[in-house]
């Protein structure tokens, strides 16, 4: 069966993101861009199911700008067999995405698509149910474990009071959560092979996907600067401030 394995450029996780001095979005400028980790997580879990003699390939999708082609590179890197971007200078709102990876779906016919839980700049964690939504396939959000048993998939998702396994009828969507697994490290001779391998450039016009954004944004503003706090004497003057200055109790 083949994975499919949809990966996002993101601002690094390690980078303390700024807001653009117009107020317009996020600064991207000459800052580091990486993978979605949660989509790292994706694909080292693509790879162990096409170790085990699960998975026959790997692909690794992007959807966005030209310099995507790196982020695809890494997947690649990682262990996928090959990859595509489809290519656009819109900026793409989760549905826009989804719709086009339905497009892929139905081009490639992966049997399994291992969408990231979230993307670690918007947080919006929506493309994955809205793909599985498309695809009228099932979907299990959260993964922290997933079983092939044969044309069914169990997947223990991560809920709030621990874990809930599902199965599922395969082709399904899963979207993988952080304990899912610990991605491996990207060797310099697995680097040199990427490079060698298939990527596939396509447009959204080619998929017949519309991505015009759907969405409007205002305005992009910093968190408020948190301000210091105070020690108080006893309760009876905590009580006081409570009441007259943060009045919240009465
Ligand atoms: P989000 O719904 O934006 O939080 O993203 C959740 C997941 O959807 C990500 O971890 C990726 O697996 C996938 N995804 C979102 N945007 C893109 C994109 N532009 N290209 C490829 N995959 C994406």
């Amino acid at each position: 069966m083949k994975v499919l394995v949809p990966v996002k450029r993101v601002v690094d996780y390690n980078v303390k993101v700024r807001v653009k001095s117009d107020g317009t979005g996020v600064e991207t400028a000459n800052v580091k861009m990486s993978m979605n980790p949660f989509d790292e997580i994706s694909i080292e879990e693509a790879i162990r199911l096409r170790e085990a003699g699960i998975a026959t390939e790997v692909i690794a999708v992007s959807c966005g700008v030209a310099a995507c082609q790196e982020t695809l590179r890494t997947a690649l890197a990682i262990g996928a067999d090959r990859a595509i971007l489809v290519e656009t200078d819109v900026e793409l709102q989760p549905l826009a995405v989804a719709k086009l990876l339905k497009a892929v779906v139905d081009k490639e016919g992966p049997k399994l698509a291992i969408v990231g839980k979230q993307a670690i700049d918007d947080d919006c964690n929506q493309t994955g149910q809205m793909l599985a939504a498309l695809l009228g396939w099932p979907q299990g959000t959260f993964a922290n474990k997933i079983t092939v048993e044969g044309e069914k998939l169990r997947v223990a998702r991560e809920v709030d009071g621990g874990l809930e396994t599902v199965i599922l009828n395969l082709p399904a969507v899963i979207t993988s959560d952080l304990r899912l697994n610990e991605p491996r490290y990207v060797t310099l001779p697995n680097i040199m092979k990427a490079k060698k391998k298939p990527l596939e450039i396509i447009k959204p016009d080619a998929l017949g996907v519309d991505v015009t954004p759907r969405l409007v944004t205002l305005k992009v503003v910093e968190p408020p600067k948190r301000k210091g706090g105070l020690k108080v004497p006893d309760v009876q003057t905590l009580v006081m401030k409570l009441r007259t200055e943060a009045k919240v109790i009465e």
